[in-house]
């Protein structure tokens, strides 16, 4: 089963991404995280695509094309993937294409506020990656991850200035994304406005479908 996740930044396509991963035993293929783990190791490739992550770019194609291709020949993604933040714009989509085949699109949408109510008030752990929320998702102590006890801070690319070019770079760049694989048939959405649950819920209803219509 080889999946997208499409859908603006700050829609929530990370924790849903890996609630489907865990409960289906498919890894979760996120070019943002393989990203910033190279910018922790202070890799050649993490200090170019820093430039462009903070300031809330997009990280040339030849790169991010490059990290995939690598991560998807690994062992553990034989019974397939989840993607998540891959691909970005239609030349990815279009390498992805003679790499690998994808058999279901999930489009995440909200609207305009709710995303930019849930991308700025997120906090990430900086050692483990749990994702919180300033409102929704609370730790139990302020500034502290519940799972590791590492600091939770405001990642740069999700202060309120990157996140406005974020937003206009996908509109530009990414949501052509829709119309290519509607085109396809392949491409579902799903609302998510309300709680984590509830979203969770409508999102594993519709891999389900997806999955008797296969007849997997
Ligand atoms: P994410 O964790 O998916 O929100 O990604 C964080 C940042 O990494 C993005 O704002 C981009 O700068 C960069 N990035 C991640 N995936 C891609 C991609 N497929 N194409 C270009 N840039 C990417």
């Amino acid at each position: 089963m080889n999946i997208i996740f499409l859908g603006p930044p700050g829609i929530g396509k990370g924790t849903h991404a890996e609630i489907v991963s865990k409960k289906h035993g498919i890894p979760r293929i996120s070019t943002g995280e393989i990203l910033r783990e190279e910018i922790k190791k202070r890799t050649d490739l993490g200090k170019e695509a820093k430039t462009y992550m903070d300031t809330g770019g997009l990280v040339p194609d030849e790169l991010v094309i490059d990290i995939f291709r690598e991560r998807i020949g690994r062992e553990d993604c034989r019974k397939g993937f989840i993607l998540d933040g891959f691909p970005r714009t239609v030349t990815q989509a279009e390498e992805l294409e003679r790499i690998t085949h994808i058999d279901f699109v999930l489009n995440l949408v909200a609207p305009h506020r709710v995303i930019i109510e849930r991308i700025t008030g997120r906090l990430t752990c900086r050692k483990c990656g749990a994702i919180y929320h300033a409102k929704n998702i609370r730790p139990k102590s302020e500034g502290v991850c519940d799972t590791c006890g590492g600091e939770l801070y405001q990642r740069e690319d999700q202060k309120e200035e990157a996140v406005e070019k974020r937003l206009e770079l996908y509109e530009k760049r990414t949501k052509p994304l829709i119309e290519y694989y509607q085109r396809k048939g392949i491409l579902k959405d799903v609302n998510v406005e309300g709680g984590k649950g509830e979203v969770s819920e409508r999102i594993g209803r519709e891999i389900n479908d997806f999955i008797k219509s296969m007849g997997i």
